[in-house]
């Protein structure tokens, strides 16, 4: 099913380690200020097992119910460290704060109670960004930048979720100085949140994918979400 004909994992996260310290370098940033997110949603576990085997430990999924079949399957590999990036329902909201580090994609006071409420007393808080609109037009997801000091405040006061940082998915676009601008929007408003929560642990800007790492890096990021260039081309569109 999954399309892994002469592909060979270990060298495409070996190049993909090396784009990301060279936009680092680039960049003037240190090589620890962002790290990978092996996003390995609709590919198989056996291939996230051998990215776990290569020292990869975050991994981001979309999809639930996928995600949770494939951490029954890799129970057995101490830290790894499952982050949910996807489009988040009310009625998904208990598996994701039961069987998740991380969430990306908070983008509403609703779905952050819900997580606060279900979230289980024996695991660590969750890890929570929001998610914001950069884009305007055309995207569904994410907070609006007016609304999001609004919902920042929500999540800071639920016990049971930690206010890490922001996230986005930018519209695509090919010209780099064109990439740039929404990330610098999107770093802009987390320090302006770092001014306004000072005692927040707001360190998180989740941003870049295969085809925009450079410009995220070039901006700010620290988390930087991969799934392509790491794993191949995916089967179904997503
Ligand atoms: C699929 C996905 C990615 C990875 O995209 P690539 O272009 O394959 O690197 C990153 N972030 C989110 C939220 C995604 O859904």
């Amino acid at each position: 099913m999954s399309n892994t004909t002469n592909f060979i994992l270990g060298d495409s996260l070996a190049a993909a380690r090396a784009r990301l310290a060279d936009a680092l370098a680039a960049a003037g940033r240190q090589a620890d200020d962002a790290r990978l997110l092996a996003v390995s949603k609709t590919k198989p576990a056996a291939m996230i097992r051998e990215a776990w085997e290569q020292g990869q430990r975050d991994f981001g999924e979309n999809y639930v119910q996928e995600a949770l079949a494939k951490q029954i399957e890799l129970g057995d590999l101490e830290g790894i460290v499952w982050h949910f990036i996807g489009p988040l329902q009310s009625n998904k909201t208990r598996e994701v704060a039961e069987h998740f580090a991380w969430v990306h994609s908070v983008d509403r006071e609703k779905i952050a109670r819900r997580l606060n409420d279900q979230r289980p007393e024996g695991l660590a808080p969750l890890e929570v960004c929001l998610q914001v609109n950069v884009s305007d037009e055309g995207s569904k997801s994410g907070v609006a930048f007016d609304e999001l000091e609004g919902l920042a405040e929500a999540v800071l006061s639920l016990p049971r979720l930690r206010l890490r940082g922001l996230m986005a998915i930018p519209a695509p676009e090919e010209e780099p100085s064109a990439q740039r601008e929404p990330f610098a929007r999107l770093r802009q408003a987390l320090d302006r949140l770092r001014e306004r929560f000072p005692d927040a642990p707001l360190d998180t800007l989740s941003m870049g994918m295969s085809a925009d790492l450079e410009a995220a890096v070039a901006e700010g990021a620290t988390l930087v979400r991969l799934g392509t260039a790491i794993f191949g081309e995916r089967d179904r569109t997503s």
